[in-house]
């Protein structure tokens, strides 16, 4: 069961810059890549279906609640340097399946997202303070914390605005779960038609 984590909602928008809003790019994403997981194996559920606040111990309690084997948590990030940012992984350390699945994710995001440079950060000692409370929500629970892209990026931004920019990312992190080991389905997004239209 993957719970999927839509960061931020209500009067907690996230980061906003080029006219974007972290807190409904992230409802989205987590919308299409429910479609995606939909067609597989596996169960999934998202923690946040609505424009709504929710505490991280509420989205704790609730990916425990669902039986979450896997949780995803997708955010995106800006930078007063508009120059600066890549799709950026968060993992606890030793949580080796969510560093697998990170790696594997991010072999299928699109280089202009990534800069083709994989990050998986799981040094404490490094992570911003949210970062690491995000990911402590879920205590024991495998959980991976995607900062998917930086709005302040003007090439980033027009990525997430161009038609099928979030259904490229949703597929980019459903083929990531679907490892050789899995095998979770056939076809990795039969309903992505759904979302390119
Ligand atoms: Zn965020």
């Amino acid at each position: 069961m993957i719970a999927i984590d839509a960061g931020h909602g209500g009067h907690d928008r996230g980061c906003t810059a080029n006219g974007l809003v972290e807190k409904d790019l992230t409802l989205r994403l987590s919308r299409i890549l429910g479609d995606c997981l939909a067609a597989s194996k596996l169960g999934f559920a998202l923690t946040r279906k609505s424009d709504e606040a929710m505490s991280l111990s509420d989205r704790g309690d609730k990916a425990r609640a669902m039986g979450a084997t896997q949780v995803i948590i997708i955010h995106f990030d800006s930078n007063a340097d508009e120059h600066v940012g890549r799709t950026t992984f968060y993992v606890r350390p030793n949580d080796s399946q969510a560093s697998d699945i990170a790696a594997n994710i991010g072999r299928c995001i699109p280089p202009v997202l990534t800069d083709r440079t994989l990050v998986i950060e799981t040094s404490p000692d490094d992570w911003r303070r949210r970062a690491n409370n995000v990911l402590r929500a879920h205590e024991a629970t495998p959980a991976l914390l995607i900062e998917c892209a930086f709005l302040s990026k003007s090439h980033h931004a027009a990525f997430l605005r161009a038609p099928q920019g979030l259904a490229t990312l949703a597929t980019a992190i459903a083929c990531g779960l679907n490892t050789n080991d899995t095998k979770l389905w056939k076809d990795p997004c039969s309903k992505l038609h759904q979302h390119l239209h």
